[in-house]
């Protein structure tokens, strides 16, 4: 793979990633096994470089696609990492599940469809053959509307799993609905006592003589719902140093009396591609939606939507130059956005421009940027291009 020279680069630190994994270590329970999710190329920043930092400090990886999942345990061996407790918790094929279980990878059934899609996968002769085992964990439609078994006659919506030699039911999972929108869980309880329900059921119906492995919480209930972290809890945007919500963060020091450290994982920086002088009058950017009101310098920066840069942008955003806020003129178009760095002083031929971070006193938050998008935090690290290039630093 080339990198071009004038593209832009996301910085993961490594001590961020470290310093929030013993943040949540330290509030989870000593049982507790700490499950990282790495979905969505590991919420945007990289899952190959979060996996290098990461590896190494959690218990259980969690993934929604089971591509990622194989692709870790291809990365373990060539690293010759020892290898880790992998659970997908996303939809998958027949052939993916027994893909998945010749690799010792657990995943969720989350539904009826389940039945049929277990049945074909336990015609496959090599999983016959093996002495693998599908390890399944039962997720349990709680109060979220989304995948997994709603209560109502659960105990007939998942006796197709009973007595099965190759099936083992590993653990029992739920996902909450509203932990991160509200400051009181009354909510989050009535799904936590579904879940007790429904572990009870689950148990007799399959005759299980064991407790299979619980788990419910998230970034944001491992924070304020102590009580429901069980057996593993499922860290998913704090991992990256990033808060579920305002509401979770005034939570946490209701229910903590104190805040946890959160430290942002990721910088996204960019060199410019050109900077220029413009007259006063000159127009900038697609539709002409900025005119310069007297004599400027601009930098063109190398970056645009096609990386992440939200087009909701446009007219409300600034980047970083030497410590500096510099307005985004205009339009955020495909592969550029123009910066007034009129203030700099010596900006010489090249600047360096930080998009997303700190830069001297100054820092640019996600949550600052999901404003400007009119979204969440999540949204935005997820969008961040696959294609840029990342490098860890310390
Ligand atoms: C995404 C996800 C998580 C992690 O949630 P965060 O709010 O990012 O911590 C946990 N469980 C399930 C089922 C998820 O889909």
């Amino acid at each position: 793979m080339f990198h071009a020279h004038c593209s832009s680069w996301i910085e993961l630190s490594s001590s961020a990633f470290e310093q929030n994994i013993s943040s949540y270590r330290s509030i989870l329970a000593s049982k507790t096994l700490f499950g990282c999710v790495l979905k969505g190329n590991a919420y945007g920043h990289g899952l190959e470089e979060c996996l290098q930092i990461v590896h190494n400090h959690v218990d259980i990886l969690f993934f929604i696609n089971p591509i990622d999942a194989l692709n870790v345990r291809r990365q373990e061996s060539l690293h010759r990492w020892p290898s880790k407790r992998i659970v997908v918790i996303g939809a998958m094929s027949a052939k993916e599940a027994i893909m998945c279980a010749l690799e010792d990878i657990e995943l969720a059934v989350t539904h009826e469809n389940w039945e049929n899609i277990l049945s074909e996968a336990l015609q496959d002769e090599v999983f016959e053959k093996s002495d693998k085992k599908l390890k399944l964990h039962i997720h349990v439609d709680s109060g979220l509307g989304r995948e997994g078994f709603t209560l109502e006659n659960l105990s007939q919506k998942v006796i197709f799993l009973k007595d099965k030699k190759k099936l083992f039911i590993q653990g029992i999972m739920t996902h909450f609905a509203n932990t991160e929108d509200v400051t009181e869980q009354t909510y989050g309880e009535f799904q936590i006592n579904n879940l007790a329900t429904a572990n009870d059921i689950i148990v007799s119906t399959l005759g299980l003589t064991y407790m299979p492995e619980r788990h419910a919480a998230q970034s944001a209930a491992s924070l304020i719902m102590p009580d429901c972290s069980f057996e593993i809890a499922r860290i998913g945007i704090s991992l990256y140093g990033l808060w579920p919500s305002r509401e979770t963060k005034i939570s946490t020091k209701i229910v903590r009396g104190q805040t946890t450290q959160l430290t942002p994982v990721l910088a996204w920086r960019c060199k410019s591609q050109c900077i220029k002088q413009i007259h006063e009058g000159s127009y900038i950017g697609y539709g002409c939606t900025f005119r310069a009101p007297k004599h400027m310098t601009i930098a063109v920066l190398p970056v645009g939507y096609f990386d992440g840069y939200p087009r909701l942008f446009s007219h409300k955003a600034f980047v970083l130059v030497q410590g500096k806020r510099c307005s985004v003129l205009g339009r955020v178009m495909m592969n550029h956005i123009v910066v007034d760095i009129s203030d700099i002083k010596n900006p010489g031929q090249e600047i360096t421009a930080t998009l997303i971070g700190s830069d001297g006193q100054e820092s640019i938050s996600v949550e600052t940027c999901a404003s400007w998008a009119e979204t969440i935090n999540y949204e935005i690290v997820c969008r961040l291009g696959s294609h840029i290039k990342r490098v860890i630093v310390p």
